[in-house]
């Protein structure tokens, strides 16, 4: 009898945090309107940014000093940082200057012409209504843990490189795509037999989607004992394979850089692409890191180094697919084009991809073909 009045008790202690942890599991998308139409995509993606601009601004009046403390970056690099804000406000202008006119005056009334100040003394708690303030409070919070990813990633290069700036305009991020243009891709493959990556392709297939998958050497070489090339060229289909590397290693203070990519590249071109052995096939870095003499190396083969500006960050445990998919959501409305990261080895991709791509089915997004040659 004891027990149960214990157990009793319990459960009405207990009661409101499980409904609360359920909140928080709540659908991850909390965007009170549909998504159904052009003009919808671009309400959503307009709110997306002004969002972003106040989250942004907050960063941007922080001393280096605060920027450390925030970032945990010791020696941050000032340069960097101020040179990514810049680019940053750019890109959002321009986009800003995409919108569609139909789109400007629902929900928060803009113009094309605004500038950064004027558009920063929008004060969207007090301007959207009450539907939209369960969205505003979620995407504030996500922003404020994104744009000090991105800050943290500015702080640290070139000590540590990553997709966040470049060297070389022969390094592609996706800020330079068409509007509304995204390119699906994948990376650190092929899995065995029937594993993640041939379930992916699947999924892929279904929805008539291409992607450009980044394998690793050593993961190919595998899969070769067990799969021949042609049931290899069978499985990728219409999809690109291109480099990641040998081995899953920061590319940036690795003395056999060269070798890694150069066997890679010859062992990819062997199976897939034997008509063009010569040619070297766009890379992407492990991490995103690499050193000056590696970007050289492409500048002068005429080929790319392809990074990203969409991270699905699948890899963390904290990410389920639908917050995945959520976040790729909001980042797609963000930068209105660019390329979205996933890893084939992991099994997220499978659900996040078809929840995005049927989000976004009557919105005229535009998937790119992955054979598409990158300017
Ligand atoms: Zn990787």
């Amino acid at each position: 009898m004891k027990e149960k009045v214990y157990i009793l008790f319990c459960l009405f202690i207990l009661t409101p945090f499980i409904s609360f942890a359920k909140k928080v599991d709540a659908p991850a998308n909390s965007w009170p309107l549909e998504m159904n139409s052009s003009k919808n995509f671009d309400i959503a993606s307009k709110c997306e940014m002004l969002v972003f601009i106040e989250v942004f601004n907050q960063f941007d009046a922080l001393s280096m000093a605060e920027v450390s403390t925030r970032t945990k970056v010791k020696n941050v690099k000032e340069n960097s940082v101020s040179f990514w804000k810049k680019k940053t406000k750019k890109r959002i202008l321009t986009n800003i200057k995409s919108l569609s006119n139909e789109s400007l005056q629902e929900v928060v009334a803009i113009q094309k012409s605004n500038s950064w100040e004027e558009l920063s003394k929008i004060h969207l708690q007090h301007v959207l209504p009450s539907k939209f303030q369960t969205w505003y409070q979620q995407t504030k919070l996500f922003y404020q843990s994104y744009v000090k990813e991105q800050i943290r990633l500015a702080a640290l290069y070139p000590r540590i490189t990553s997709e966040i700036l470049q060297f070389s305009k022969s390094e592609i991020q996706g800020h330079n795509f068409t509007d509304k243009h995204f390119l699906l891709t994948f990376d650190d493959g092929p899995t065995k037999v029937n594993g993640n990556t041939d379930k992916l392709i699947k999924v892929l297939n279904t929805y008539d989607l291409t992607g450009m998958f980044f394998v690793l050497g050593h993961n190919l070489k595998k899969r070769l004992q067990s799969t021949s090339k042609e049931a290899l060229i069978n499985l990728y289909g219409n999809n690109t394979v291109l480099s990641h590397g040998d081995i899953h290693k920061s590319h940036q203070k690795y003395t056999a850089w060269k070798s890694s990519i150069d066997g890679t590249n010859t062992l990819i071109q062997d199976i897939f692409y034997p008509e063009n052995k010569n040619e070297l096939l766009y890379f992407r870095p492990p991490y995103g890191q690499r050193n000056k003499q590696l970007v050289n190396y492409f500048d002068t083969k005429n080929s790319k180094i392809i990074y990203w500006n969409i991270d699905s960050r699948d890899w963390s445990s904290k990410l389920n697919a639908e917050k995945v998919a959520n976040r790729q959501i909001k980042l797609m409305l963000l930068w209105r084009k660019g390329i979205l990261l996933f890893h084939d080895i992991h099994s997220k991709s499978q659900q996040s991809v078809p929840m995005i791509y049927k989000y976004f089915k009557n919105t005229g997004v535009k998937w790119m073909d992955s054979n598409v040659v990158l300017e």
